[in-house]
C-alpha cells in the first residue's frame, strides 16, 4: 500500500494487484503499538486508514493474485489467477508472507472446520470452546491473550524446551488464568468428525504419546515469503526471501523491485515493510526515468 501511495503520487501510471488489502496486519491479535503516528490502534483500523490513504490516489487497483512475473526486453509481463496479463516497465514485489503449515495429517482436512491460523478472523466462532495454539512464539501468546475474551481454556503448545514470545506477552498470558503451556510438544496429528476434536502430540521429553481435547487449533508457527512467483527473476537466501540492495530495494534483475517481509531483512515490522514501499517506489520512478 505505500508503494502504491508513492508511485501514484509520483505520477507512475500505478496498478495495484493484490488477494486482498491488510496482509498479516488485518490478522493481528492485540492492538499496535509501534507504527509511528499510533500510540494505539487496531489492526483493522490501521489497515482502513492506510486502504483510504490508498484509494483517494489516481491508482488502478485489482483483487487479483499474481502467479508469474517475466521478463520481456525492457518490459514485465505478469499474469495472474484471473488469467489477465498486465504489462509493466517496473514492478515492485510486496506479497509479504503466509502462514507457515504445521504439516501433521488432518491439519489440511480440518481448514475452517477448527484449524485456523487467523484469530482475529476466526476466533468468535470458539465462543466458551477449548482451543489449542500451536506456536509459544509471540504470535502464539497475542493469539492466546485475544483468545481469552472468547474460549473457556486455551492451551499453548510449544516445540521447543521453551517458550519465545516477549516477557510482557508470558506476564499477560499467566495473569488471565485460562492459558495452559505446555512445552516440548511435537504435535502428530489433529483428528475429529465434521469438526477438530483432538491433537495427537508427543511429550518430547518422556516420548509418550497423549491426546488433547480441544474443539480448534490455530496454527501461529511463523510465515514463509510469498515468492514462488517470481523464481529465476531474483536471487533468493535459504529462507525464500528475496535479496536486494538496500539503498533501492532493486532484485538482481533491473527494474524488478521487492518490498517488506519477503525481502531478507531481520526486521519484520510494519514501519520497515511500509519504509521498503517508499524506498522501492522512488527508485522505480527513478528507473523509469532513466528508460
Ligand atoms: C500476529 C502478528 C503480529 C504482528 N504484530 C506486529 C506489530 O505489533 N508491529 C509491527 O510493526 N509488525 C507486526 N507484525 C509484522 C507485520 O504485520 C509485517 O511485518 C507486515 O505486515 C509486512 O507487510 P508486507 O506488506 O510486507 O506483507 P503482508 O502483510 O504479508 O502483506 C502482503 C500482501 O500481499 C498479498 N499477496 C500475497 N501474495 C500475492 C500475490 N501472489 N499476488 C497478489 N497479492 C499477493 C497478500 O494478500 C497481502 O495483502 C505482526 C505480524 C503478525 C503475523
Amino acid at each position: 500500500m505505500t508503494a502504491g501511495i508513492y508511485a501514484s503520487r509520483l505520477g507512475l501510471e500505478t496498478l495495484l494487484i493484490t488477494k486482498g488489502f491488510g496482509g498479516q496486519i488485518a490478522k493481528k491479535a492485540v492492538f499496535i503499538e509501534n507504527y509511528p503516528g499510533f500510540e494505539k490502534i487496531s489492526g483493522q483500523d490501521l489497515v482502513q486508514k492506510m486502504e483510504k490513504q490508498l484509494k483517494i490516489q489516481k491508482i488502478d487497483i485489482e483483487i487479483d493474485e499474481v502467479r508469474k512475473v517475466e521478463k520481456k526486453g525492457d518490459d514485465f509481463l505478469l499474469s495472474t489467477r484471473n488469467k489477465k496479463e498486465h504489462q509493466a516497465k517496473a514492478v515492485i514485489l510486496a506479497s509479504g508472507s503466509d502462514p507457515r503449515p504445521l504439516e501433521v495429517p488432518g491439519e489440511k482436512e480440518f481448514i475452517g472446520k477448527g484449524v485456523s491460523y487467523c484469530s482475529v478472523c476466526d476466533g468468535p466462532l470458539f465462543k466458551d470452546k477449548i482451543v489449542a495454539i500451536a506456536g509459544g512464539g509471540n504470535a502464539g501468546f497475542e493469539t492466546a491473550i485475544f483468545l481469552t475474551k472468547i474460549a473457556k481454556k486455551i492451551y499453548i503448545l510449544e516445540y521447543g524446551e521453551e517458550v519465545k514470545a516477549f516477557e510482557a506477552n508470558q506476564r499477560i498470558a499467566g495473569e488471565s488464568g485460562k492459558i495452559d503451556v505446555f512445552t516440548n510438544v511435537a504435535i502428530k496429528e489433529i483428528k475429529g468428525e465434521k469438526f477438530v476434536k483432538s491433537i495427537i502430540y508427543e511429550d518430547r521429553k518422556t516420548k509418550k504419546e497423549k491426546v488433547l481435547d480441544v474443539d480448534g487449533i490455530f496454527i501461529e508457527v511463523g510465515y514463509q515469503p510469498a515468492t514462488s512467483y517470481v523464481k529465476g527473476l531474483v536471487d533468493f537466501n535459504e529462507r525464500d526471501e528475496i535479496k536486494v540492495e538496500f539503498e533501492t530495494c532493486q532484485t538482481k534483475t533491473l527494474g524488478l523491485f521487492a518490498a517488506g517481509d519477503l525481502n531478507i531483512g531481520p526486521f519484520k515490522q510494519i514501519v520497515t515493510a511500509a519504509g521498503e514501499g517508499a524506498k522501492a517506489a522512488l527508485a522505480a520512478y527513478n528507473y523509469i526515468q532513466k528508460l
